[in-house]
């Protein structure tokens, strides 16, 4: 089993309910397992264009390749209705995979670990608060790039009746 990290963005919608919408969409594929869900938080767009964003961040394990978590990453977007009518539109929902077991890879098709995840603060806070000393082989402690993203402004949202920075989210629960 891989340990993975899947980053979820958007800023047209009810976007707090299509990331829940489409993590409930990925605990029902019985390839990957959900082990913990960021609370949600809400971001300037940096680089974009549009409103504020909604984002959060999930730890997964899965049996898929790199490659096969991307196609479902994309399969989920289209299901979501993602248009990319132009670069760094306005979205309705972006999924990113952040990092795949440390594997460090440059493909333009998938890059790993995602190239932006110690420039934005989107990311990193949300994947902090569920993985705090989360360490990657060519970057190092990802906590000791927060003082440069701090100036991008975010706001932590309040829990919405949400299991959100509890480990062992799983359609598995024996509960
Ligand atoms: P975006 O429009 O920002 O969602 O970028 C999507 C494109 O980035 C797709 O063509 C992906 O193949 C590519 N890509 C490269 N690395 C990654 C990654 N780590 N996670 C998701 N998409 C990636």
């Amino acid at each position: 089993m891989a340990r993975a990290f899947i980053g979820f963005g958007g800023n047209i919608g009810d976007t707090r309910q299509l990331i829940t919408d489409a993590i409930v969409c990925l605990a029902l594929r019985c390839e990957l397992q959900i082990l913990a869900k960021s609370c949600f938080y809400q971001s300037a767009p940096v680089e974009a264009l549009g409103g504020d964003y909604i984002n959060a961040v999930i730890e997964i394990e899965t049996l898929l390749s790199p490659y096969g978590l991307l196609y479902v990453c994309q399969a989920v977007e289209q299901e979501f209705g993602r248009e990319r009518p132009y670069t760094n539109a306005p979205r309705t929902l972006d999924l990113d995979i952040l990092s795949f077991e440390g594997i460090h890879q440059e493909d333009s098709e998938l890059t790993l670990p995602h190239p932006r995840i110690t420039e934005r603060s989107f990311v990193l806070l949300p994947l902090l608060e569920i993985a705090p000393d989360f360490f990657l082989p060519h970057l190092g402690e990802l906590k000791d790039y927060l003082p440069q993203v701090a100036h991008q402004r975010i706001e932590k949202l309040p829990c919405r009746n949400c299991n959100c920075g509890e480990k062992a989210i799983s359609s598995q629960s024996t509960h």
